[in-house]
């Protein structure tokens, strides 16, 4: 690990101030102090924004506002959260140990960088830590990496769970920018494809801060789930996963939402799929109708080709959920 400079400020724009190109904000700490012992990320400035007031969860008619230094375990343990949201507090249940839980916070989890294995080892070419440099997972192991979205220079997931449910719900990220602005950010639109550039991830700017995540009530995230394959039960990221939601009146769907994860750089939306479903009665050719348009157009790499018929059966198992 590199040497470098600490400083805790004890207010937003003064955080914004300190940021420099080669500064980094912490918080909790769980995904960038890996990224450090492994010489990944070599900041020069570490800004610890811990102590800023963003920690509150807030309910109201119109939804729920979690600070963006809110902690997992206290957003997946809230009670409005668990009744309103059920996918958030499943996602956030699913996506890390009790103790990861205890520390990382919701901004940190929804910027979490991939777990791709060349990109956490330098001595590997990978072009989203160095531009250029070659992808290693295109010819190498690449069992964990996506099936769609992907690019030439780029095949590697995105890991949150919880960004899943977050874009299945629609929330909206609030963000903090140098001259001091507030923006609000649908998180469909928060994350970027790789395409020639994979090293930017999401459309933030240098010195932006995440203050809050806003989750909008709805009746499809009022009956919602969410679902995580994995190798095994705990401690591990997903190989696919599916966050789903059924609004449904009268035996009719009115809405439904359909996002993938452990697939694609980023939550996959596959509004083809939830075509599928809004209009009948969830019965179980309109089930499996969603899940084979949930896979159009997927391709894999080689190893990872088992995912394609894997998330068409996850798919089918959390539709039948929500459907239930
Ligand atoms: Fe790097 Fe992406 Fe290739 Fe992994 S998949 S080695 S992160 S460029």
């Amino acid at each position: 690990m590199n040497a470098f400079r600490y400083e805790r400020p004890s207010d937003a724009l003064g955080a914004i101030a300190l940021h420099a190109p080669r500064a980094q904000y912490i918080a909790g700490g769980t995904n960038l102090l890996d990224l450090m012992k492994d010489d990944v990320e070599t900041p020069e400035l570490i800004i610890d924004i811990s102590r800023l007031p963003y920690s509150a969860i807030e309910s109201s008619e119109a939804g729920v506002r979690v600070g963006a230094l809110a902690r997992m375990s206290d957003v997946a343990d809230d009670i409005a959260v668990a009744s309103r949201f059920p996918i958030v507090a499943e996602a956030l249940l699913a996506g890390a140990s009790p103790q990861l839980r205890n520390m990382a916070t919701i901004g940190g989890n929804i910027l979490q960088r991939t777990r791709c294995a060349y990109f956490r080892d330098p001595s590997q070419v990978c072009n989203k830590r160095e531009a250029g440099s070659g992808c290693a997972a295109l010819g190498g192991v690449n069992r964990m990496h996506a099936v769609i979205g992907a690019s030439d220079d780029c095949i590697a997931t995105n890991p949150s769970d919880l960004a899943v449910a977050l874009t299945a719900v629609d929330a909206i990220v609030h963000v903090q920018g140098r001259a001091g602005e507030e923006r609000a950010i649908p998180i469909t639109d928060f994350y970027l494809l790789p395409g020639t550039t994979p090293r930017r991830e999401n459309v933030l700017e240098p010195g932006d801060l995440i203050i809050a995540v806003e989750i909008p009530a709805s009746a499809v995230a009022h009956n919602s789930t969410y679902l995580k394959i994995r190798d095994r039960a705990s401690y591990e990221f997903a190989l696919v996963s599916v966050g789903a939601g059924l609004e449904r009146t009268g035996g009719v769907v009115r809405a439904a939402r359909i996002v993938l994860g452990g697939v694609a750089p980023k939550p996959w939306r596959v509004s083809e799929a939830e075509a599928r479903i809004v209009g009948t009665s969830g019965d179980a050719g309109a089930i499996d109708a969603a899940a084979d348009a949930a896979i159009d157009g997927m391709r894999g790499y080689g190893e990872n080709d088992f995912k394609i018929e894997l998330v068409r059966r996850a798919v089918v198992r959390a539709l039948q959920t929500v459907a239930a």
